[in-house]
């Protein structure tokens, strides 16, 4: 991708009225709930000391992680790079599958949903917000709000268009639209993927927050469970797994999402004669993929190893000005806002994140928003010095 590409890429989205439109309603929505976040302020500075501890050590963590995973019936893989987080996704659904997916940044980022579909499977995200990108073909906006740029108006005709539904413009029928179209999806599927808030070290436990039940249904009613998750999600115990949990929650804009989920093994049964068996009314099967993918090397970056802090909170792009016109058109091909260049830049393309990296004002507005002060606009002068540096080398 060339400078001018990028520039035109969010010139185009700043005159975008339709999208100015989804992110002023979605952003006064969020900032009427910020109090939530103020209030976790104390809980989120001893989140930030568990990160501390926990980035330094990712591999020693992961390796835990993935043992504990196997010690409670799970089947734990670290997949070094995108590819092979496909491969081995990729072979553990096989061919011809009804595959429901939870919303996960990671598989984003590695291109799951793509690849499974290539390999001849019927995938479908679950996530209402997904769904609607799914269903329009394009990226995910948002870190918890994937379609904020998607007007209800344009959905109600999305949803006339794509599957024949009878609706109108009203939001509650829309979600009913949706909810009928998924739950014969659910009922049917061979396979669930989700992915993970908070992966706990010490007991295997993985965490995930919801509003929509669909991760709920997504992890236990198919017969094998796929977790997709980024090696930086492990916490050293479950107590600071939970702690990261409630902290993303309040900074993401709720007292209490509608549910957080808990899986530490595949569903099991030990009430005949206390003989352990596999596979009872939820999946027989759980693997987790942990993946690596640049976050390693970021951990021993001085400066960019602050990104793996990150909970996708999503507060910090509320707030950004740069994110308010342009929308997640600016961060990269995965990742939106700042904290997407930086994480362009770890999983990605470090030349379309440099590019990207010169449209941050570096106000700091990201650095008050984020629970855990993550410094963004250190991290993107250094991604800019980089540049400069490999310039002038040329
Ligand atoms: S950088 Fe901070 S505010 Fe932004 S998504 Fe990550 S944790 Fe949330």
């Amino acid at each position: 991708m060339k400078f001018s590409e990028v520039s035109s890429l969010l010139a185009k989205a700043s005159r975008d009225r339709v999208l100015r439109t989804g992110l002023a309603r979605s952003i006064k929505s969020y900032m009427g709930k910020r109090r939530f976040a103020e209030e976790a302020s104390e809980l989120a500075s001893r989140v930030r000391e568990a990160k501390e501890e926990a980035i330094p050590r990712l591999k020693e963590l992961a390796k835990q992680a993935a043992d504990s995973i196997e010690d409670n019936g799970g089947v734990a893989y670290i997949a070094r790079t995108a590819e092979e987080a496909r491969r081995i996704a990729g072979e553990l659904v096989g061919s011809g599958k009804l595959v429901v997916k939870a919303k996960s940044m990671t598989t984003e980022e590695v291109e799951l949903r793509e690849h499974l579909e290539r390999l001849g499977n019927e995938v479908w995200e679950t996530d209402l917000g997904e769904f609607i990108i799914q269903l329009l073909g394009s990226k995910p906006m948002h870190f918890t709000s994937p379609a904020i740029h998607v007007t209800r108006e344009e959905v109600a005709e999305l949803f006339r268009r794509k599957l024949n539904a009878k609706v109108g413009d009203s939001i509650p029928e829309l979600a009913k639209a949706a909810r009928e179209f998924l739950r014969e999806k659910f009922l049917r599927a061979d396979v669930g993927v989700t992915g993970a808030n908070a992966i706990a070290a010490d007991s295997g436990m993985i965490f995930t927050l919801e509003n929509e039940a669909n991760v709920r249904l997504a992890s236990a009613l198919p017969e094998k469970h796929i977790v997709v998750a980024g090696v930086e999600k492990v916490y050293r115990t479950s107590i600071e797994a939970w702690m990261a949990v409630e902290v993303t929650m309040r900074y993401a804009g709720y007292k209490s999402t509608s549910y957080v989920n808990v899986v530490a093994s595949p569903s099991k049964t030990g009430d005949i004669e206390k003989t352990v068996v596999y596979g009872a009314h939820g999946p027989r099967e759980l693997h987790v993929i942990l993946v690596d993918n640049g976050r390693y090397k970021a951990s021993e970056d001085p400066v960019l190893k602050e990104a793996l802090y990150c909970l996708r909170c999503g507060a910090c792009q509320y707030m950004c000005p740069v994110f308010k016109i342009t929308g997640g058109y600016w961060g990269g091909k995965v990742y939106v806002g700042g904290i997407g260049v930086i994480w362009t830049a770890i999983t990605g393309s470090i030349e379309e994140a440099m590019l990207h990296s010169y449209a941050c004002l570096l106000c700091g507005r990201c650095i008050e928003a984020c629970p855990l002060k993550i410094d963004q606009p250190k991290m993107i002068r250094e991604l800019r010095r980089r540049r400069l540096s490999s310039l002038k080398a040329r």
